[in-house]
């Protein structure tokens, strides 16, 4: 029988942890506050926004959206985020990827201070990752090794395959799975031969953005297959990299698109808020 990892109960119970460290900050005054900056008006973003909105009042965490106009200049966009850094009622901050074409994202995420850099983004947050001393840390790589924690499956000493090296998703990752002690591969899109990597997997994630990219062929069985993808198809409908029925088969545990990565996500970055506004008001 195959697990089916349920991401958005997994993510409920997740949340729900949360909110007895909410409950000790409201005792001392403290509501954490999440500010997502938001520039131009990108179907896509408004659903994930929404959902970040939704999953912050089930646990108590404020939540504001700073929206600007799609031709905001990079100055505006920057002023933005130095007001919030600015604020003690937000305890973190992120902004909506992907920005337009005028603004340099890299320089707008440089600038959100370190401590409320709840995407875990920033350069100092990334190397803090890489030395294995992680602080605030990206929320789809922590959802991850959440889900593969809470259904209590080993990664030491497993080979995991990563398909996708973005800052985003696979790099971070490898970097978790590594400090977890599991031999890490991680292919890109100019990988030879990628079947013959995530044919050796233990665990196989895929981060591609490439809908059916991973057959069950390349799958080895009693595999545990992660996808993180989310592609929107022609009939409208959102779909992973994996082809998700025939893969099922062989894996011992996959996550489903949707409901499977995606809530997790939006957990972690709740977490990353709660954990942000302890460590702004330590006790
Ligand atoms: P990205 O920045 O576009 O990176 C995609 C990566 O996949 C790149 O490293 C690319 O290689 C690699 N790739 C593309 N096609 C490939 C192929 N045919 N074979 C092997 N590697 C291939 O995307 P991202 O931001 O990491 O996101 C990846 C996917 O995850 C997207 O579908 C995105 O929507 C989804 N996502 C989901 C969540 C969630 O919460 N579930 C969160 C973030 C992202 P190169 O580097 O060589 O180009």
């Amino acid at each position: 029988m195959t697990l089916v990892l349920d991401g958005a109960a997994m993510a409920r119970e997740l949340l729900n942890e949360l909110r007895g460290r909410v409950a000790q900050l409201a005792q001392r005054g403290i509501r954490p506050g999440l500010a997502t900056v938001v520039v131009g008006d990108n179907p896509a973003s408004k659903v994930y926004v929404r959902n970040k909105m939704r999953s912050c009042g089930d646990v108590g965490v404020h939540a504001e959206v700073r929206q600007l106009p799609g031709d905001a200049s990079q100055a505006d966009v920057l002023q933005t985020v130095e007001a919030l850094n600015a604020r003690t009622d937000i305890h973190g901050m992120i902004v909506q990827l992907p920005l337009p074409r005028a603004i340099d994202a890299q320089r707008v995420l440089q600038a959100i201070a370190v401590k409320k850099d709840v995407d875990g983004f920033n350069w100092a947050n990334l190397g803090a990752l890489v030395d294995g001393h992680p602080s605030l840390a990206p929320c789809t790589p922590l959802g991850v090794m959440r889900m593969l924690d809470r259904a209590r499956l080993p990664v030491e000493g497993r080979h995991a395959v990563i398909i996708g090296r973005s800052s985003i998703v696979g790099k971070p990752l490898a970097l978790m799975l590594i400090a977890r002690g599991a031999t890490v591969t991680v292919c890109n899109s100019k990988t030879r031969d990628l079947a013959a990597f995530t044919r050796s997997a233990d665990i196989l994630v895929a981060a591609a953005g490439r809908a059916k990219l991973v057959t069950a062929d390349m799958v080895q069985d009693g595999a545990v297959v992660i996808d993180v993808g989310i592609n929107r198809l022609p009939d409208g409908k959102l779909a992973g990299d994996v082809d998700y029925e025939a893969v099922k088969s062989k894996a011992s545990a996959i996550t489903p698109v949707p409901g499977g990565v995606g809530p997790m996500t939006v957990a972690m970055l709740v977490a990353n808020t709660v954990s942000a506004a302890e460590r702004l008001n330590p006790s």
